[in-house]
């Protein structure tokens, strides 16, 4: 999938673009999930392409003197890790020193980009807005994001320039595919080298592909898998590796193309906000997921150390508890095969089907014995439940009135399916629909 990555100083209008582009999808992720996290990126599709877009703007911090530093290197690593960059800016404003300052930096890419004039919200303005066209960048188009005109044509343009989806090699995608992601200095790199032995330069390199991850099969404890790894590419040292929206960046990337996500966190720094991101990355794209707690030789234990700590971690990912957490050193190779014994269980549990007569059979039992609550005197009666034939389990329980069940029946059942089943650290999806 395609990384849409919106650019600009501060205050043209990029989150309100960012909300109209991802808008319809969003919605209903996050009625899922019941959360709304991450807010600067996020998943759309149009005309058949499926895109992630991030609003770089959500990652600039500090103070305004070091503002200017700070949008040259958001720039700079849009650059590096999007695929399709848009440059927004204001028509109110002309072209200020700021927007000169960005559009040399764009000057020199080769990637599509796409100039974006804001706020022209009437035909009046038109004529102000031609004096970005003269910045010569890419595709030029006139928009209001405020209520949304002028957003089809751009992404119909966005659209245009993704590739066909990439056709995926049978044999390969019958891999697991664990991407090991997690914050600078979790200890990822050191993770993967213990795993094989070996320090990681001698990699396969899958050349021509969109993804710039390093994707290598393995053979470890009997099991065979392909570790999608971000750890091992260091790019263009201009970027420093600990930016967030770097970290972020790269988890969007390697997230999508696999199926596992094994978060590796730093014991000694606990699970942080940065964790937490792309515990919900993974979460929002419907993947597996698997927390190891690195450098775990390095905590000072008692009795009840390991207990307080996986409590802790859980109660940041609430409501997605039941994820396997496994206490790790990569230093000293405690409980690596654990990890990896734990990512393939975690990739089979996602490939479960239930047979649909079975399913309702025991479904339809406890939604008997604990019916869905009446609102306002209307009874919701479910009559039958199958699991969707998707990659990912999904369910649908089709009923006489699906608007009246409440989120908390949803999780009801939800929560019964995790215990009869065991889709610990799958994210699973329930739909209510009339039959
Ligand atoms: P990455 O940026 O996530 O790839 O992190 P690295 O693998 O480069 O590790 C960062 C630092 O943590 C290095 O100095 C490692 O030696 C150290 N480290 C990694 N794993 C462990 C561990 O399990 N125990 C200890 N004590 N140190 C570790």
């Amino acid at each position: 999938n395609s990384i849409v990555a919106i650019v600009g100083r501060p205050n043209v209008g990029k989150s309100t673009l960012f909300n109209r582009l991802v808008q319809r999808r969003e919605a209903i992720v996050d009625s899922v999930s019941g959360v709304t996290r991450d807010r600067h990126y996020g998943k759309s599709d149009w005309n058949g392409k499926e895109f992630s877009v991030i609003d770089t703007g959500g990652y600039i911090t500090g103070s305004d003197d070091i503002f200017e530093g700070e949008i040259r290197k958001q720039v700079n690593l849009a650059i590096d890790e999007a695929d399709l960059i848009v440059f927004v800016v204001n028509v109110e404003d002309g072209i200020t020193p700021m927007d000169a300052e960005v559009a040399k930096l764009l000057r020199k890419v080769k990637k599509p980009i796409f100039t974006v004039v804001n706020k022209v919200d009437n035909a009046m303005r038109e004529p102000d807005a031609i004096e970005f066209y003269n910045l010569g960048l890419g595709e030029y188009f006139t928009i209001a994001s405020i209520n949304g005109s002028g957003t089809g044509e751009l992404l119909d343009a966005l659209a245009e320039k993704m590739p066909e989806p990439e056709e995926v090699n049978l044999e390969e995608e019958a891999l697991p595919r664990f991407a090991v992601v997690g914050r600078p200095n979790a200890g990822k790199s050191s993770f993967i080298n213990s795993l094989i032995g070996q320090d990681r330069n001698i990699v396969t390199d899958i050349a021509g592909t969109t993804r710039d991850s390093i994707d290598t099969k393995y053979n470890r404890f009997g099991f065979d898998f392909n570790l999608v790894d971000t750890a091992g590419i260091r790019k263009k040292s201009r970027v420093k590796e600990d930016l967030e929206f770097y970290s972020v960046m790269r988890a969007v990337r390697t997230i999508e193309y696999s199926d596992v996500i094994v978060l590796v966190v730093d014991a000694t720094r606990g699970f942080e906000g940065q964790d937490q991101n792309i515990f919900w990355l993974a979460e929002k794209n419907r993947k597996g997921v698997v927390i190891l707690i690195n450098k775990w030789d390095l905590v000072e234990k008692e009795t009840n150390t390991m207990r307080d700590y996986e409590a802790m971690v859980r109660k940041q990912i609430e409501p997605f508890t039941d994820v396997p957490i496994v206490f790790i050193s990569a230093l000293t190779k405690q409980r690596l095969f654990k990890a990896i014994e734990t990512a393939v269980e975690v990739f089979q549990k996602r490939k479960t089907k239930i047979q649909t007569s079975k399913f309702n059979e025991t479904m339809l039992d406890i939604i008997k014995t604990s019916p869905p609550p009446a609102i306002k005197g209307k009874f919701v009666k479910i009559k039958y439940c199958m699991q969707l034939p998707t990659q990912t389990p999904q369910f649908v329980f089709f009923c006489n009135l699906p608007q009246y069940v409440r989120d908390s029946y949803r999780r009801f059942l939800e929560n019964k399916l995790r215990d009869i089943y065991d889709f610990s650290g799958v994210p699973i999806t329930i739909y209510f629909r009339q039959k």
